[in-house]
């Protein structure tokens, strides 16, 4: 059996390989059900990590958002693609 980070990675790839040759990643259209089906397998692995390492799935994610919103200021990052050391 494949540990859980790696079946993590390879889900990831199966959830960008429906967006390959789209020359975009927001083209949706008629994907949707694959995109919620490899979506959720990935959704599903985090989860499984996070329990694994004891973690609280809200509480990282609000950290995580409040430590972009300081790193990346919307009035400097807003429609920018630079990493925060370049704003
Ligand atoms: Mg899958």
């Amino acid at each position: 059996m494949k540990k859980s980070e790696d079946a993590l990675s390879l889900e990831a790839a199966e959830l960008l390989e429906v967006f390959q040759w789209s020359c975009s990643d927001t083209v949706c259209e008629g994907k949707q059900d694959k995109i919620k089906e490899e979506l959720a397998d990935v959704l599903c692995y985090c989860i499984l990590m996070a329990d694994r390492c004891g973690l609280d799935m809200d509480e990282i994610v609000q950290v995580k958002m409040k430590r972009n919103g300081e790193k990346y200021p919307v009035e400097k990052a807003r429609d920018s693609a630079k990493k925060y050391d370049e704003l």
